[in-house]
């Protein structure tokens, strides 16, 4: 297991920690000033069981672009789920940790030629496409590859839609497009679909199921024998959220239109496996008053992280996020305010109206659910970094991944320790876990 320098210390959970009580901790021990993640990873784990008993038939291919982080991808890869890659670059990151190239789905309908090549060369070969254009950069670059054609089914509701951008009408553009491939030799495996990120209407999935039973069925006019159904993502992953109404109309319409078990199901989930397991933590480093005409005063504070940074799912992703002062504030008033990001831009506002208590400059807050399209995308604007990731799990888990990941000694020269902090390590309390390479930092709070 390869962890990079960030994110080169595991805190154990136990019975009196938790997410919460490691902010205070690195806070404390770390005199932390700059913004900062905490991610879970018995999250992750319970998010993967969750997925194994309400979709048994469904093989998860988690969607890297939604979190790119080396200890997701570990986690996930131990636990038996595959990949979506998106690029050249996803490959390469999925690859590197000895994936092999048949777990991987090359979910991209519009790929640049560089990159179908690299997925030629890596053996890479389940990949989608929408568009005539595509077939035959894929006949020129990559023959024997095994194509699923992209279908469009949009959600009434989500967070984030994609149909406006891809995914072939069902009835009037894929039977062409069969034919188009048929005709240049090139083998077509199956239909995918991906209803909208962050999807608020279940039913959808049973009219994008009902859609690609038609496909498959023109497909087999066609000489095609389809094998694969790709189900997209989609899937909410926040707290309060749940997968129990999706995979209960999955289900069943995998059993009215796909009854047969030969089709291979897969789906490229990303929000739900990430989006609750990070917990984002951030210093309150200036603020304003501004008396208002109602006489009430309107707070303003800034945080070192805004929409150029992790914020930035506000913009591109659509995310509501909910400030939580991560002290008490026995006895405050509560005033209106307004959270601001770190930058000289009047567009870095992280929330525009929350009723928060008087806080002082050096007070945190607190945004949780930010696993999801956060980090992979932000970037260091005017200057400031983007925040580190601290990893946190539960004993019970810690022992499950040394087993998984089979953790020798020999991986432990390839992290990049900071061994001036190796005086916190606590690791008498977890001489059960002996061969576990990594400093393991019991949180004192
Ligand atoms: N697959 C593809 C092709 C996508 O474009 C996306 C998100 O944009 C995903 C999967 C992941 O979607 P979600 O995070 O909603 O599960």
């Amino acid at each position: 297991m390869k962890i990079p320098a960030a994110e080169d210390r595991i805190h154990v959970l136990d019975d009196d920690s938790s997410v919460w009580s490691v902010i205070r901790d690195v806070i404390a021990t770390d005199n932390q000033e700059e913004a900062f993640y905490v991610c879970d990873v018995g999250d992750i784990v319970r998010k993967h069981k969750t997925w194994t008993a309400k979709l048994p038939r469904v093989q998860p291919h988690y969607a890297v672009k939604c979190n790119d982080g080396l200890i997701v991808l570990e986690t996930l890869n131990a636990l038996g789920a595959s990949f979506d890659c998106a690029s050249k670059g996803e490959i390469n990151k999925v690859l590197s940790l000895g994936v092999a190239p048949e777990r991987i789905v090359f979910a991209n309908p519009a790929k640049p030629a560089s990159h179908i090549r690299h997925a030629a060369a890596t053996g890479v070969r389940t990949m989608t496409f929408d568009n005539e254009t595509e077939l035959h950069k894929v006949k020129k670059l990559f023959p024997d590859a095994k194509l699923v054609i992209r279908i469009r089914c949009d959600a009434a509701d989500a967070q984030c839609q994609l149909g406006n951008k891809f995914g072939c009408d069902a009835d009037s553009e894929a039977p062409h497009l069969l034919r188009v491939a048929r005709s240049l030799g090139l083998d077509v495996v199956g239909v995918s679909f991906h209803v909208g990120s962050g999807c608020r209407e279940p039913p959808v999935f049973r009219r994008a199921i009902s859609a690609s039973r038609d496909v498959f069925d023109c497909a087999a006019t066609l000489g095609y024998e389809f094998e694969v159904l790709d189900i997209g993502g989609g899937f909410p992953g926040g707290r309060g959220t749940s997968i129990d109404k999706i995979a209960e109309i999955v289900n069943l319409a995998l059993d009215d239109f796909f009854p047969d078990p030969s089709v291979r199901v897969i789906a490229e989930p990303g929000r739900f496996y990430v989006a609750s397991a990070y917990t984002l933590a951030c210093n309150v480093h200036s603020l304003r008053s501004v008396d208002r005409p109602d006489g009430d005063t309107h707070r303003m504070y800034y945080i070192n992280d805004g929409v150029y940074g992790s914020f930035n799912c506000i913009l591109y992703d659509h995310q509501v996020v909910v400030p939580q002062p991560l002290k008490q504030y026995p006895g405050s008033k509560y005033h209106p305010s307004s959270v601001w990001g770190p930058t000289c831009d009047g567009l870095d506002q992280v929330v525009e109206h929350v009723m928060l208590p008087e806080m002082k400059v050096g007070d945190w807050l607190v945004f949780e659910d930010m696993g999801a399209y956060t980090l992979p995308v932000a970037s260091a604007f005017n200057g400031f970094p983007i925040p580190k990731v601290h990893i946190v799990m539960d004993e019970s888990i810690a022992t499950l991944l040394e087993n998984m990941l089979h953790l020798t000694e020999s991986h432990f020269e390839m992290l990049s320790v900071p061994r001036d902090r190796d005086t916190t390590a606590a690791s008498t309390n977890y001489d059960h876990l002996p061969s576990f390479p990594i400093t393991i930092e019991v949180p004192c709070g």
